[in-house]
């Protein structure tokens, strides 16, 4: 007779292990003026340390702290790693103390070539050794000629991040990655870039907190989870922000997400376990998360029974999709899937 019962191993929750949270803003922090419901209370309840990454350059790590902590969120200046600060750690492989750098930016960009010794310039006239440029609303015709002047002696350019677009009030303006692209295409050449989908930023959160196990949360397949990917570290997917299920279904490989949840209440609950079953006399794989069931069979998804929340249907329809033997491309995937 067993004079103890052995306690039923508690379901692993998507944060198990980690030491360290890196947090996107936009779509899973605050979205405009508003935080997102459950995301204040659950990163303050996580009992991982939060760091906040954003690829925005216009603004400096203290006004991002001070942003955040309106929201009732603990944190200092340190606890956010900008692209600015990555582009600096790209910068220093070509600059000694006191070179002169043209920046093409605001403070965000201001505070960090300064903080390192460099000089900040604006004109071509002034010799610089290397080129930044990120965004700022400021940034016009005047400073892209300039760049594009200096640019053409060969320098070194490093652009804080490639976004296309930033959403603001008024709705989605051009973003750092269109104006880079009006320098590049007055150039010739690309600037090498630090933010979000490449790993710098990543890697500068993991030096400054010595993190041994940090994961990424974060709304945009092609920057916070490719570049999770890229870094090496785990990935978490929170549908509150830009990219939905269908994005996720249809995800290329290389930004498949290693968790799904709906909102950040996610990051700390247990993960709803998947079950794949082969029916034999057909040949149809099912696929199962809660009461969510998707079949594939042959090149055909299909929804079998929706979930009690859309999380689980989608990611029936993700594993549906992503063991298949085939490209996405070459599947039918139902459109109640894809309006997911
Ligand atoms: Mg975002």
């Amino acid at each position: 007779m067993a004079l103890f019962r052995k306690a039923a191993p508690s379901a692993p929750t998507p944060i198990d292990g980690v030491d360290c949270l890196y947090l996107d803003l936009d779509g899973v922090v605050y979205k405009g003026p508003d935080a997102i419901p459950h995301a204040v209370d659950s990163i303050n309840g996580a009992g991982v340390r939060p760091v906040y990454l954003t690829n925005n350059a216009s603004r400096t790590d203290a006004e991002v702290a001070e942003h955040l902590a309106s929201f009732g969120l603990q944190l200092t200046p340190d606890d956010v790693v900008t692209s600015p600060q990555a582009a600096m750690r790209l910068l220093a492989q070509h600059l000694e103390p006191g070179d002169r750098v043209l920046v093409v930016g605001g403070a965000g960009i201001v505070v960090e070539v300064e903080a390192r010794g460099w000089q900040v310039v604006r004109t071509a006239a002034e010799q610089p050794k290397a080129v930044v440029q990120g965004f700022h609303p400021s940034v016009g015709w005047q400073e892209l000629a300039e760049a594009s002047f200096a640019l053409h002696t060969g320098i070194p350019w490093v652009a804080t991040n490639g976004d296309w677009t930033i959403p603001v009030a008024g709705g989605i303006a051009p973003g750092n990655g269109t104006l880079v692209s009006a320098v590049h295409t007055a150039v010739g050449r690309l600037a090498e870039f630090a933010g979000k989908p490449e790993r710098h930023m990543y890697d500068v959160a993991t030096e400054r907190f010595a993190a041994a196990a940090p994961a990424m949360v974060g709304d945009r397949l092609d920057t916070d989870i490719l570049g999770a990917r890229r870094a090496g570290i785990r990935s978490i997917m929170v549908l509150t922000g830009v990219d939905r299920g269908a994005h996720l279904i249809g995800a290329d490989e290389t930004m498949r997400p290693d968790h799904i949840i709906e909102d950040l209440r996610g990051l700390t609950e247990p993960i709803a376990p998947l079950r794949e079953t082969l029916e034999r006399s057909t040949g149809d794989t099912y696929f199962e998360v809660g009461t969510a069931a998707v079949r594939r069979s042959g090149i055909d998804i299909t929804l079998v029974r929706a979930g009690a929340r859309p999380v689980d249907t989608i990611r029936a329809a993700c594993a549906a999709v992503w063991t298949a033997d085939r490209p996405v491309l070459g599947l039918r995937i139902a459109d109640q899937l894809l309006a997911l």
